[in-house]
């Protein structure tokens, strides 16, 4: 999976950068001398510069100044990571079987909320822990109770789109206050219906985080 690189450059490395973009091609040596410093001391600041883009190292000439955002957007992939690199798998159940088992799906399946889909599949709800736990208050039937009768159904889902941002998707989860968002592909043919093809949720997004930092 790609990462986030947070960079924090030093005082040190902010004051070369300028030098060289000032001066360049200039050598370490003359780098060193204009900071009054022994080039050895400039060695592992030149080195991360380097390595990180910002400077290019050019034999026999010096260095000189590629660019800091280039540098940055390069080590940070993370913003080119699309919804599809990440997201898990879906709980798709259809909107006519019972809230009973629903709930027997969710604990199955180790899921945080189920999305519903219609007969031809497309997506048509959402019902979430609370919303079961809502339906079982009082002296339903459960196992007589389809879904579809106490889902959160279209067009009031928040969705994401495969090729969307996980800044897109965090926003929505964020803004939506929900827990998860199907990730839906549109039917080129039929406007407003949405086949779902993945889920997008706050574990997974907080999960990422993890990953990242290890
Ligand atoms: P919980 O209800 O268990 O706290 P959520 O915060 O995800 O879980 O859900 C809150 C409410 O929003 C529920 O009524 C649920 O049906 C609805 N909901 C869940 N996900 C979505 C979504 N992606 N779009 C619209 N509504 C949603």
């Amino acid at each position: 999976m790609k990462g986030v690189v947070i960079i924090q450059l030093t005082k040190r490395q902010e004051e070369i950068i300028t030098i060289v973009k000032n001066q360049e091609p200039i050598t370490g040596e003359l780098i060193a001398e204009s900071l009054q410093v022994t080039r050895a001391a400039l060695r592992s600041d030149l080195v991360v510069l380097t390595m990180l883009g910002i400077l290019d190292a050019k034999p026999k000439v010096g260095y000189c100044y590629i660019g800091q955002s280039q540098a940055l957007k390069a080590a940070n992939p993370f913003q080119e990571t699309r919804v599809s690199d990440v997201m898990g798998v879906p709980l798709t159940v259809h909107q006519d079987i019972s809230v009973y088992d629903v709930i027997v799906h969710i604990f199955m399946e180790d899921a945080g909320c189920a999305f519903i889909v219609d007969e031809q599949d497309y997506l048509c709800g959402v019902v979430s822990r609370k919303d079961l736990l809502k339906a079982s208050i009082g002296s339903n039937d459960l196992t007589k109770v389809p879904v579809g009768m106490i889902m959160t159904r279209m067009p009031n889902i928040a969705t994401v789109e495969t090729g969307a941002s996980l800044f897109t998707a965090a926003e929505r989860l964020v803004t939506r206050q929900v827990d998860s968002l199907p990730v839906v592909q549109q039917d080129k043919s039929q406007a407003g219906k949405f086949k779902v093809v993945g889920k997008l949720s706050k574990t997974i997004l907080s999960k990422l985080f993890l990953e990242i930092r290890e």
